[in-house]
């Protein structure tokens, strides 16, 4: 093959699509808030990479924590001994995490972490007798990776059908909170949070007995940063307990200080069954994820001497990975970022809403903390979607990419920048964003 001639396999929305180097920036650093491409252009990173690299790139005591683990030990028997950064992870995440959530399986990315949960959640009830409670419940529109369990559970069907199914059986799913576009056709406050409600009908209708787990997160980025209202996750949560059913939230995107708080479901002051974690764990300069159950799920499951989770990756909880996250949960603390991403994400909210007073093009404004997104139509009145990957969205995005500024949008801009930016950073940012929307709406 010719040099500059190989084909890489790269991710694409919505499906894998073969592509060649050429159709792509190939980005060689990072600092900061910033990364560099091959040819030297510099872009503001407005994702964070892919939602993940929240203390910013270029951390070099993470690179040097990674070092000397792996100078000292690269891997460990899984199986038969823990290794000191496994343990150290473990505990700091005990701590770290809400109410009694405590016990942790460590894997190696977001997909994992939700196999993980479902197959916890599963056994769990499997384990208390009640093996016929296997049916999970996910919201549709959301994303929860990309392995069979978590695409079944992802309450996303389109693309996904077609190629891959049948998917695993159980899986039913729900609308999501999504104002903006409710499906019952009610207006907040006065639906009285009718969506989550409808959780519980559904659970009726299946039979609460039959039902393991719901899965959800506290905000769902793939849904397009739908922040549900005040009273949607208090009440999801009483509904679980009062039929006997697992809370997963799936805080892979929101969690680490993303929306403002280390995990988004404190804003709602939710504790989950279980709560799955990755991409900010260690911002992405190692594969690492974690599901992290209550203490009464790990009670069920006797602690080391009982029984064991059916389930064993061969990577998770790998040293070096480990030392990656302590380095990085100790940038993340030490310098403020949650803080920082509430703070600097309510100022990039109210910039945001500026520029929804002044373009056409935005229908609606949503985030959270550093997690926020413009939702782009065609017509305000009609709230006409632009296509998902059409051409208009692929001028907006090379636009940005043109001014300096790569993220990524299907029906919503995505802005979502490392939790390290600076106010002038974000007047940077939107100014970019304020002079592509004008292009893209000439
Ligand atoms: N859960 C959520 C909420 C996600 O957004 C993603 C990926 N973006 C995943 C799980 C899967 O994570 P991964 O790609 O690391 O497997």
């Amino acid at each position: 093959m010719q040099a500059g001639a190989s084909h890489l396999w790269l991710h694409a929305s919505p499906i894998q699509t073969l592509v060649t180097q050429a159709d792509r920036r190939i980005l060689v650093e990072g600092r900061g808030c910033r990364v560099t491409d091959a040819q030297g252009h510099t872009y503001l990173d407005a994702l964070s990479g892919q939602w993940l690299v929240n203390v910013g790139h270029g951390r070099a005591e993470i690179a040097e924590a990674m070092a000397r683990q792996a100078k000292a030990l690269a891997y460990g028997n899984a199986s038969r001994a823990a290794t000191l950064p496994a343990i150290q992870l473990a505990a700091v995440l005990a701590h770290l995490t809400p109410g009694d959530l405590s016990t942790v399986f460590f894997s190696s990315g977001g997909s994992e972490a939700v196999e993980s949960a479902l197959k916890i959640a599963r056994q769990y009830h499997a384990l208390r007798g009640e093996p016929e409670r296997y049916k999970v419940i996910a919201r549709r529109g959301s994303y929860h990776g990309a392995t069979y369990g978590a695409m079944s559970a992802s309450g996303s069907r389109s693309g996904v059908d077609s190629y891959f199914g049948p998917l695993l059986s159980g899986t039913l799913s729900v609308s999501a909170p999504y104002c903006y576009r409710c499906d019952y056709r009610k207006t907040y406050p006065e639906c009285d949070v009718y969506c989550v409600d409808a959780i519980e009908d559904l659970l009726r209708y299946e039979s609460p007995n039959t039902v393991a787990a719901v899965i959800a997160e506290p905000v769902s980025a793939a849904c397009g940063i739908v922040v549900p209202p005040a009273e949607y996750l208090p009440r999801l949560r009483e509904i679980c307990d009062r039929h006997g059913v697992l809370l997963i939230l799936d805080e892979v995107i929101t969690g680490f200080g993303r929306t403002g708080k280390m995990f988004a479901s404190e804003h709602w002051d939710v504790v989950p069954d279980i709560m799955t974690l990755a991409k900010g764990l260690s911002s992405g300069y190692a594969p690492i994820a974690a599901t992290v159950c209550r203490q009464p799920i790990a009670d069920i499951f006797g602690g080391a001497n009982g029984k064991a989770i059916g389930h064993l990756l061969t990577f998770g909880g790998q040293p070096v990975a480990c030392a990656a996250a302590l380095a990085n949960l100790d940038i993340l603390q030490r310098e403020n970022l949650v803080r920082n991403a509430e703070q600097q994400g309510a100022y990039l909210l109210s910039r945001l809403h500026d520029l929804a007073s002044r373009h056409p093009s935005v229908g609606d404004v949503r985030g959270l903390g550093l997690l926020c997104a413009l939702e782009l139509v065609t017509d305000r009145r009609t709230q006409q979607p632009f296509p998902v990957d059409g051409p208009e969205i692929h001028y907006l995005l090379e636009k940005l990419a043109e001014l300096g500024v790569l993220t990524r949008a299907e029906g919503n801009l995505y802005l979502a920048p490392p939790l390290c930016i600076e106010r002038h950073e974000i007047d940077e940012l939107t100014g970019i964003v304020d002079t592509a929307l004008s292009h893209f709406e000439e």
